[in-house]
């Protein structure tokens, strides 16, 4: 029995049951196309954490790049559906449902993933050129590249380099080759890092 049909909702979440709820979204909802890409969402999410990992990053940031687009299952989250003829602000989402769990640098991350593409947009000209033609598509959703004042004041965010960080692994979690190990191989992190925020 899935974690919605026991009627789980976001009020019901606590430390101890978040990790087995984002599980569940991965098993459930991880199946589903990530639009224009050839990765399964659960693959797209855990190919970014899956490099990060390899790369030695902290497991804070390895946490980040594994939930940064889990704003795109709102239905989970029951009050982001209104708008979904354009763009559907996943990002904000996100970070919503993570926050009493997680430390900021991980809902910054997720928050800015999409205002991290518009920034490299506007500062580093190879970025554009390999970007995937679905990034492209939305990237004139999101707004486009930064202007020279949007640029400026991003560069203030206090998690700058672990925002870029995970947009990078976020751009390279695409590949439909790549094989990862599956949730439960990241589910131990993920609960340290919520036990580690919530006792603090
Ligand atoms: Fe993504």
């Amino acid at each position: 029995m899935s974690y919605e049909e026991k009627g789980a909702s976001v009020h019901t979440l606590n430390a101890t049951n978040i990790v087995a709820f984002l599980a569940d979204i991965f098993e459930r909802r991880g199946g589903e196309e990530y639009l224009g890409e050839p990765v399964t969402m659960a693959e797209h999410m855990l190919q970014g954490a899956t490099l990060a990992e390899s790369q030695g990053k902290s497991e804070t940031l390895i946490v980040a790049a594994l939930l940064h687009d889990i704003g795109h299952f709102t239905s989970e989250f029951g009050t982001f559906s209104m708008d979904d003829t354009q763009d559907r602000y996943h990002e904000e989402a996100g970070a919503k449902i993570l926050e009493e769990f997680f430390p900021p640098l991980v809902t910054d991350c997720v928050r800015y993933h999409v205002a991290a593409k518009r920034y490299l947009c506007a500062t580093n000209p190879e970025y554009f050129n390999e970007l995937s033609q679905a990034s492209v598509h939305s990237l004139n959703l999101q707004g486009g590249a930064m202007s020279e004042a949007e640029v400026m004041e991003f560069e203030k965010q206090p998690n700058l380099i672990d925002i870029v960080a995970v947009r990078y692994l976020d751009d390279a979690g695409k590949s439909a080759t790549m094989h990862t190990p599956g949730f439960s191989h990241f589910a131990p992190m993920v609960q340290r890092v919520v036990d580690q925020h919530c006792a603090g």
